[in-house]
């Protein structure tokens, strides 16, 4: 039986409707249809590329394509920050492959003129790029593209090295094998005309900051062999783009910010669960998961014949889902029953091509899915997508939500609140995802467990000049210093040269931060399935954790710090788990202070003792409390940047908020200030973490303290000190508009607490930031 298919929208609106729903749909906005902006082809276009465009269906470029191509073009740097399939590959295209169609035939053999480098953050982008650069590129003749990767047979990759003038890499691999070896590609360096950076917004914290240095460190070589290559960047909608692009890259980069691709009428909705009566911690209110709410409307799309894709954090979610979905139909209406599935990233790809051709055809209606496969996912023709919980960043958000809509069919996302901050902050404050874009990319490259390995790297590339150390940044002449002193550098008149016998490009591994990351291998095969972070090990792999490993669940049976060796077997539990961690906070240094009138904000360095004491145990689902467990485990020393706030005795005496209700409120105001701000910078909650206190005794007075989980930071803690006016008012209201009366996970309780929880005091948070805002917005220079 075929489903007539009824309009999305309406179909969403008759379900918000239904009866106990009232106040689900916390809000619809509509995105009005936009039309094409389309301009002239530049006049430098060269025909082959022209033809190649028309072949593939391009008529006229769009004025954002236009416009970024010609900078580029012209030699400016530039980043092209536009919507979810707005074509930005043409801003790359269209100049780099005109420069390969002009240039004349080498004279010499060893000539290999001009070359173009393409970076992906994943091996699986760069492959689907291959594509539509050949495509688009069929009549340039003498185009020779390659990708370069982990998975390139050695034959492949000397071939790659020996003749293409395009090849599609990805930030891995220039670090491990590219730049250390750049001798033997010092003439596909030498011809470097463009380095096109795509998806760049996935180059965020840690990973982010090792990416910028490698980037240096492609620029010096270009350099060295004589080229200086125009960067173009590709960025999801965020807020700054050009202050990210120059951060990464570390040159001017011109935005291009105006889009002018078309888009069909579509509504993004807003859904906030309803509280429930299972008690969470101390009997607090908690609402029914964004998963099992997720599930119906799955469900009731699906019935009223809207194919709809959701979106889950973990594989084990998104069956969950699916197999709601699938157990609901059955008994509503069995003959709908099939025509749901999961799709997650273990398929074959024969296996994935039948699902997309299911779904195209309507024999699939509904499918869900991990937000792991947010770049991979190839599915065309939906109606709706439904998001379990903020995906984590608002660029994110807009690509998930962008799969929807069919040409010209109307087309829905749904966000569904998950019980945290952030999430209910958003489906009550459309405009946080809906006005101008306050999430910043945020990097930090002057991070000095970042930037020590990449100057070791440098300089056993070539030995690092004078003129070398301002590429590197403010923070590079004491790193100098520091690894001469440790032996790892030798400085001779020519500069510093690494004297190891050993590959400087190993200090850093480039997916994650500081220190010997732990592995993780499966314990019946002895197989390694991966890493986690040092930093985040102790909270991600302790014994007892349910660990995530491309949203695949895995117990986790042991942990030996020491070795830094978790062993995992794979599970299909019922619960999550969460670590909960004790903190403390030494100051360090005071960078950076604003304030007035016994209110102060500082940034600076801090040294933070963190132990993670216990984790808990949670329904799937339902989120219920199954148990909390004690771990023993050694507490961890870690030297980061951090945030905080003061209120000196008499600013919080005119509070009116009693003595012993203090340390309540400050806590209060920590978990909920830690919640909000990945609204700002484009951290997890987890990147960060907190510590408050009545009396900080560095400091004298009630202190809270939010710091960058990363050893040296991540640039969070900047963030947060260059946006506290708004950051904190958020937060403010996040507390003060939340129906709970003592607290909940929707406001200032937090999931990691190392004190269970206790003490907080809800209204008392409120009064501290009211005392501490007023008094912010009186300092003149205030942002
Ligand atoms: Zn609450
Ligand atoms: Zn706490």
């Amino acid at each position: 039986m075929t489903r007539v298919a009824t309009d999305p929208i309406a179909a969403l609106l008759a379900i918000a409707d239904r009866p106990g729903r009232a106040g689900r749909l916390t809000h619809l906005e509509a995105l009005p249809a936009r039309e094409a902006v389309s301009t002239a082809w530049p006049p430098w276009v060269a025909p082959s590329v022209l033809e190649g465009c028309r072949a593939r269906g391009v008529e006229w470029p769009w004025t954002h394509q236009a416009e970024a191509a010609s900078l580029a073009w012209a030699g400016q740097s530039v980043v092209v920050s536009t919507g979810t399939a707005s074509g930005k590959s043409l801003a790359y295209l269209l100049p780099a492959l005109s420069t390969l169609a002009h240039a004349d035939a080498p004279t010499r053999a060893r000539d290999r003129g001009p070359t173009v480098l393409y970076v992906a953050p994943t091996k699986a982008l760069a492959h689907d790029q291959l594509g539509a650069v050949c495509e688009t590129g069929a009549g340039v003749a003498g185009l020779r593209c390659a990708p370069v990767d982990g998975d390139t047979p050695r034959e492949e990759r000397d071939w790659a090295r020996a003749h293409a003038n395009w090849v599609l890499t990805n930030p891995d691999m220039l670090h491990r094998s590219l730049l250390p070896g750049h001798e033997r590609w010092g003439r596909f360096l030498a011809g470097l005309s463009y380095v096109v950076i795509d998806e760049c917004h996935h180059y965020r914290g840690v990973f982010g900051s090792h990416v910028a240095h490698v980037l240096r460190r492609l620029r010096r070589l270009a350099a060295h062999y004589g080229a200086r290559p125009t960067f173009v960047l590709a960025s999801a909608t965020i807020a700054e783009p050009d202050h990210c692009a120059r951060r990464l890259t570390g040159l001017d980069v011109h935005p291009v910010t105006e889009d002018g691709s078309p888009r069909g009428p579509g509504v993004l909705a807003l859904w906030e669960p309803p509280l429930t009566d299972v008690a969470g911690e101390r009997g607090a209110p908690t609402r029914r998961s964004a998963t099992a709410e997720t599930a119906d409307l799955l469900t009731e799309l699906v019935i009223d014949g809207v194919r709809t894709l959701a979106f889950v954090r973990s594989r084990r979610g998104a069956e969950s889902v699916a197999m709601t979905a699938r157990r609901q139909l059955a008994e509503a209406h069995p003959d709908l029953m099939d025509s749901v599935a999961t799709y997650r990233g273990g398929y074959l790809p024969e296996d994935r091509r039948a699902l997309e051709a299911d779904m195209r055809a309507g024999r699939l209606l509904g499918t869900a899915a991990t937000n792991a496969l947010e770049l991979g996912v190839d599915l065309v023709g939906l109606d709706a997508v439904v998001m379990a919980g903020f995906p984590g960043t608002r660029a994110a958000l807009w690509q998930q939500a962008g799969r929807a809509g069919r040409r010209g069919r109307p087309s829905v996302g749904v966000l569904v609140a998950r019980d945290d901050p952030l999430d209910t902050y958003l489906v009550r404050h459309p405009d946080a995802l809906l006005g101008r874009p306050v999430e910043a990319t945020v990097l930090d490259p002057d991070n000095p467990y970042v930037l020590g390995p990449h100057l070791c790297a440098a300089a056993q590339e070539l030995p690092l000049s004078d003129a070398d150390i301002e590429l590197f940044g403010p923070g590079a002449p004491a790193g100098l210093e520091a690894l001469t002193t440790e032996g790892l550098l030798r400085r001779r008149p020519r500069g510093w040269f690494w004297t190891r016998r050993e590959r400087a490009c190993d200090l850093a591994d480039i997916r994650s931060g500081a220190g010997a990351p732990v592995q993780v291998v499966e314990s019946a095969e002895g197989r390694l399935l991966g890493t986690v972070d040092a930093a985040a090990a102790h909270a991600s792999v302790h014994e007892g954790a349910i660990h995530l490993h491309r949203g695949q669940p895995f117990l986790v049976r042991s942990f030996d710090v020491d070795e830094g060796v978790a062993l995992v077997e794979a599970a299909e539990p019922d619960y999550s788990t969460t670590a909960r961690e004790l903190t403390h906070i030494q100051i360090e240094t005071i960078d950076d202070t604003r304030g007035c009138d016994g209110a102060d904000l500082h940034l600076g360095r801090v040294q933070v003792t963190a132990q993670v004491v216990a984790y808990l145990r949670r329904r799937l689902f339902t989120g219920e409390v199954l148990g909390e467990e004690p771990l023993d485990l050694p507490p961890r020393q870690l030297t980061s940047m951090a945030v905080w706030w003061t209120l000196d005795d008499d600013a919080v005496e005119a509070t009116g908020v009693e003595a012993c209700d203090l340390a309540g409120a400050a806590h209060a105001a920590e978990h909920a200030s830690i919640g909000l701000l990945p609204l700002f910078a484009t951290c997890d909650r987890w990147d960060i973490g907190g510590v408050s206190t009545a009396l900080h005794p560095d400091t004298g007075k009630l202190t809270v303290f939010v710091y960058d989980g990363h050893p040296g930071g991540a640039g969070f803690a900047e963030r947060g000190f260059a946006v506290a006016g708004r950051w904190l008012d958020t937060t403010r209201q996040a507390i003060a508009g939340c129906e709970c009366i003592e607290g909940c996970p929707s406001c200032v309780q937090s999931p990691k607490c190392g004190n269970g929880n206790s003490p907080l005091h809800k209204p008392g948070a409120v009064r501290l930031l009211d005392a501490l805002l007023t008094r912010l917005h009186n300092v003149p220079t205030y942002a």
